[in-house]
């Protein structure tokens, strides 16, 4: 059984490592962020109260975060783990995921930190916003997700660290040598 979760700024490359670990575990990569994104594409109704969140830079509310998340859990594909994505970002969905958890007797496994500088964040959403143009990569709405970030979402990382979950991994270099420390930290934590 492996539930992991990945946390870290914007730009830090947790989709790029939750696909790899996907892979790896043999487990569904959940990203909030990707379904919002599917949803405001097909304009569902989801994706319609999503979006202006989303263009802000701002989080989408709790509420409908956090049901997406407990419906898309109760998905068969779950059964030998997941790895959340982007979720969950807030105090209230940090509560949501507990009770989820407590409801299924389960616990995760991990909590994964990806660390990156902020220089080198801001430069690879820049070059990401021209390779594929999100609506949501411009400079004023990333420096508003990085603020966003800091006040709702890095205080979870010291909760996480307090309840003995957390490994933290630096997420700058290639992308292959990144998934290796993630490996090992995985490997270490579960001898310990
Ligand atoms: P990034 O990590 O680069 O900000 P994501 O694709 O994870 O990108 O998220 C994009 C946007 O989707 C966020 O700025 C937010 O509006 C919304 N979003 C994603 N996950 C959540 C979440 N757990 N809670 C609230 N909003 C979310």
């Amino acid at each position: 059984m492996m539930r992991l979760l990945l946390i870290g700024p914007p730009g830090a490359g947790k989709g790029t490592q939750a696909s790899k670990l996907s892979e790896v575990f043999g487990i569904p990569a959940i990203s909030t962020g990707d379904i919002f994104r599917e949803n405001v594409k097909n304009q569902t109704p989801l994706g319609l109260e999503a979006k202006s969140f989303m263009d802000s830079g701002a989080y989408v509310p709790d509420s409908l975060t956090n049901k997406l998340v407990r419906d898309r859990l109760k998905n068969p594909d779950c059964a030998n783990g997941f790895l959340l994505d982007g979720y969950p970002r807030t105090a209230d969905q940090v509560d949501e995921l507990d009770s989820i958890l407590k409801e299924t007797n389960g616990s995760l496994e991990a909590v994964i930190q990806l660390t990156a500088d902020s220089d080198e964040v801001v430069k690879r959403l820049a070059r990401r916003a021209i390779e594929q143009g999100r609506s949501d990569d411009t400079e004023d709405v990333i420096r508003n997700r990085m603020a966003v970030y800091e006040k709702q979402t890095a205080p979870l990382i010291t909760m996480y660290a307090a309840r003995g979950s957390l490994i933290m991994v630096d997420g700058l270099g290639e992308i292959d040598e990144v998934t290796s420390r993630i490996k090992e930290a995985l490997n270490a934590k579960n001898q310990s």
